[in-house]
């Protein structure tokens, strides 16, 4: 009986996989349309200046105008496009579709604002990462400084002698390195000390405990200090409430992103809220 057992569960197991891979191919077979049809979209999440109420620049997220099943959101997609690997040219289209819009942003005299684009793990170890990114970049008009780059702690870790390389490359562009997610992996800032990295980004995770568990504060007290010891910013992301952007202003945190402010919005909504915000900011000082 027991053999029968670990035999329809290894069955079931194979038939969960296969099944899995088949929702895969799905998802990989309709991004390849999405990609060509021009499905794809960026949302911009504003990232505010805790000292100024500033808009201090954007996060670029992916968004799937889907034509049956509407606006799709990257978690029903961006795990399928890492393991299929077309998060490799989907990547590169963001990063091409951000510089597009910094370079408006600049044309159009709109205030300096950083772009910040996430990398997945499959493309930050693509090989031919930098040289397209520099490709990207020398095809565009854009100040690099206001390019930013948001890896996790696991592609940055993955293989140190790599990152080490390939940020300091892209780092004497001008690019610059934020570290998403951070408190959810395994490292520590001192294991990233010899990194380029100018930004830590404390997950939601920490941000949304803030008033139901102490040792959220305790760890986010912990990041920014370290984090400013090492002269690195800090950007709480997440935050919906009063309350946790208090907290998060009496840290010296120094930027909040987080619907509190604005959620991730169209370009059109994004350059009329960066006017709004920036016209209240300049009332409030
Ligand atoms: P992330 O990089 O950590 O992005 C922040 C996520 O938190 C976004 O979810 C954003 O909408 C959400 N968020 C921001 N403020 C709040 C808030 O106050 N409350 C709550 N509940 N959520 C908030 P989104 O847009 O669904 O993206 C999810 C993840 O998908 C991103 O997490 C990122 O890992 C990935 N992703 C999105 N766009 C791209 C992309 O172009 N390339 C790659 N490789 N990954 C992407
Ligand atoms: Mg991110
Ligand atoms: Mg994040
Ligand atoms: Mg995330």
């Amino acid at each position: 009986l027991w053999y029968r057992e670990c035999l329809s569960e290894s069955t079931r197991a194979q038939r969960g996989r296969e099944a899995h891979m088949a929702a895969d191919m799905r998802v990989e077979e309709g991004l390849r349309r999405a990609l060509r049809a021009g499905e794809l979209e960026l949302y911009y999440q504003p990232r505010i200046d805790l000292a100024t109420e500033e808009v201090r620049g954007v996060e670029c997220l992916l968004r799937w105008n889907h034509p049956e099943r509407g606006l799709v959101m990257p978690d029903q997609f961006i795990p399928a496009a890492e393991r299929s690997g077309l998060i490799v040219p989907i990547g590169y289209w963001v990063i091409e579709q951000a510089c597009r819009r910094l370079q408006e942003c600049q044309e159009q005299g709109l205030p300096a604002m950083v772009f910040a684009v996430n990398l997945s793990f499959r493309q930050f170890h693509d090989r031919k990462m930098t040289e397209t990114i520099f490709r990207i970049i020398f095809n565009s008009n854009i100040d690099t400084s206001l390019l930013e780059l948001e890896l996790t702690e696991s592609a940055m870790m993955h293989d140190p002698d790599y990152a080490q390389r390939c940020l300091r490359e892209l780092n004497q562009l001008g690019i610059s390195f934020a570290l998403d997610d951070f408190g959810t992996g395994f490292s520590s800032l001192s294991n990233l000390q010899h990194l380029p990295i100018s930004l830590v980004k404390i997950d939601k995770s920490f941000v949304q405990d803030l008033g139901e568990s102490a040792d959220a504060e305790h760890i986010i007290r912990a990041i920014i200090s370290l984090a400013h010891s090492l002269r690195i910013s800090v950007v709480a992301e997440g935050v919906e409430t009063e309350g946790q952007l208090e907290f998060l202003r009496h840290q010296h945190c120094d930027e909040i992103q987080g619907y509190y402010y604005a959620r991730p919005m169209p370009w059109q909504d994004l350059v009329q809220f960066v006017d709004q915000q920036n016209q209240f900011a300049c009332l409030q000082n």
